[in-house]
């Protein structure tokens, strides 16, 4: 068999920028995968999207820019076309790239992409270089390639989805439905020490909307603001992962050792969400439990100084059966009996108005986010964001990725201090919809000033441009249409609270949301708050 070469995937790439409807760039992206090789499909999946390895993959390429302008410059215009890049050689590339650590690693690095980039085409080399910063700019993510596995291979869009938010590894997805078939897609089903995406909550203004949506009888558990994780156990061990599938186990070692003395049921996965306390139990600010992130050096000081505390809500696997299609009651039922000597979210189930507004209001004056609201029959969606799933919260906040800064003028002069704001539309595309310079200290201003410059991909003599990486949560008066931004909308006064180091930029709010909450400040006469 042939090997396809990189060139015809570049040319895909180029062809999908000439299209904004979704519907073509799903036929170009189904007609190109039903060409390749079996072995070729996962790299190619994985190099159209831009992102190489799967999320539940620790390896990163980790090239800068700064590693990077050189070797473009260093550049003969000319192409050497000793041998022609294919999907898989470029694929093999990259994965030398990703191995490549510790001391003189980035020289290494070099080498390897002057080696690379004298091989390749012009064309080819656009989408490398775009492949290397994972912003392919052409609209399709993983969103659209599950459309096009699914057209590739004529199995329901719904089974390929719920495949690879079980599996997490959209190549191997691609490669199974397109190589393999219907039946195996099937198979694919939850596993132990494989994270799954999390159900996620639609927002919803209020109580009685709750009520229309759920049905007489309503369950409310506290949302509590830290970070969700799901753990996974077998034997004696246990492993935790973060919302962005993560093994963060080794940052938890009092908790790992609570779970093993605590839970005595086998081949299990129950799902949490993890604050810091201080010492009287309050839960503590965000960014203190970013904390308990970042020191990997210095765990056991830190587990001292920033205790955390687990609040359990669900198990999806027990005694290794799968439990996603069993009601949230009966699920909580089992978790209840699982988790017996540990904390749960606090909840309750009521049919009475006044009785869920005063425990929302509880979950508030105890310093937490506001109450999820979650449907008693409904099963578990993986990475679906159902109205099975409710949250109502205080203030609506939005979590925004940043795109470019400007430099500041005057006292700022030094820092990246306006920054522009996108919001993931239909296409996962990030669209623009405000700026901002408010919300941060000095100090913030100059640690987020470092890492833009670590992830910048360009820049003018005003606005350093850079890989669509930051999270920042915003707070926000008003949103108003706008021509002014592709996103059709801007936000009046909006403000940074605080970086979500815990999302990634594909979790980001989406335009939806932003058109739901659109529409409900008319019903609300311009006012947000709940
Ligand atoms: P947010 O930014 O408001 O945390 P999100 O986008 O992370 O929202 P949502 O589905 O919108 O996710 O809200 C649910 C999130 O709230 C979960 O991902 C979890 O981290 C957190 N959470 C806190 N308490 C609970 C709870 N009792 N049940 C489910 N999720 C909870």
């Amino acid at each position: 068999m042939t090997q396809t070469t990189f060139l015809e995937l570049a040319k895909v790439c180029e062809k999908l920028t000439k299209t904004t409807k979704t519907l073509d760039k799903t036929n170009i992206v189904s007609n190109f995968l039903n060409k390749l090789d079996k072995n070729e499909i996962s790299p190619a999946i994985f190099l159209i999207i831009g992102q190489i390895f799967s999320e539940t993959d620790p390896r990163t390429l980790d090239i800068n820019w700064k590693s990077l302008e050189p070797v473009l410059k260093s550049l003969k215009q000319k192409t050497l076309f000793q041998e022609k890049l294919t999907i898989t050689s470029v694929y093999k590339i990259f994965s030398k790239i990703a191995l490549i650590s510790g001391k003189g690693s980035q020289q290494k690095k070099k080498d390897i992409l002057i080696s690379l980039f004298s091989q390749a085409s012009s064309l080819e080399r656009k989408f490398l270089i775009r492949n290397i910063f994972g912003e392919m700019r052409h609209g399709v993510k993983e969103g659209v390639m599950i459309k096009a596995i699914s057209e590739a291979s004529g199995i329901d869009y719904s089974i390929i989805k719920r495949a690879y938010m079980i599996n997490g590894n959209i190549g191997e997805i691609g490669k199974i439905a397109i190589g393999d078939g219907e039946e195996n897609i099937k198979k694919i089903s939850i596993r132990l020490f494989q994270p799954i995406k999390p159900m996620l909550g639609e927002i919803t203004e209020d109580l009685n909307d709750a009520f229309n949506k759920h049905g007489k009888k309503i369950a409310l558990e506290y949302k509590y603001d830290g970070v969700r994780v799901q753990i996974h156990k077998s034997g004696n061990v246990v492993k935790i992962f973060s919302r962005q599938l993560k093994d963060i186990t080794s940052n938890f070692p009092e908790l790992v050792k609570k779970l093993m003395d605590n839970i005595k049921d086998d081949s299990l996965i129950i799902e949490g969400e993890l604050i810091a306390i201080d010492f009287n139990g309050r839960p503590l600010p965000f960014q203190d439990l970013m904390h308990r992130f970042k020191r990997i050096y210095d765990i056991e000081k830190v587990k001292e100084s920033i205790p955390v505390k687990l609040l359990l809500f669900d198990v999806i696997l027990h005694k290794g059966e799968s439990l996603l299609n069993i009601s949230y009651q009966k699920r909580w039922e089992k978790l209840v009996k699982i988790a017996e000597n540990l904390d749960l979210a606090k909840r309750i189930i009521t049919e009475n108005i006044a009785e869920a507004n005063n425990f929302y209001k509880n979950a508030i004056s105890e310093g937490h986010e506001g109450v999820m609201i979650k449907s008693l029959t409904s099963s578990y969606h993986p990475g679906e964001r159902k109205n099975d799933w409710l949250k109502l919260k205080s203030e609506i906040r939005l979590d925004l990725v940043i795109l470019a800064a400007d430099w500041g003028s005057g006292r700022r002069h030094k820092w990246l201090s306006n920054y522009h704001l996108a919001v993931i539309d239909e296409n996962e595309e990030f669209q623009v919809i405000g700026k901002t310079f408010k919300g941060f200290k000095d100090v913030e201003f100059e640690n987020i000033t470092k890492e833009l410059l670590k992830i910048k991909i360009n820049e003018n003599k005003f606005t350093v441009f850079v890989e669509p990486k930051i999270v920042v949560e915003v707070a926000f008066n008003e949103i108003q249409k706008s021509p002014q931004y592709k996103s059709g909308y801007a936000l009046r006064f909006a403000r940074i609270k605080r970086i979500r180091n815990d999302k990634s930029p594909y979790d980001a709010t989406n335009i939806n949301e932003i058109k739901f909450i659109y529409k409900k400040q008319f019903e609300k006469k311009g006012k947000l708050e709940i």
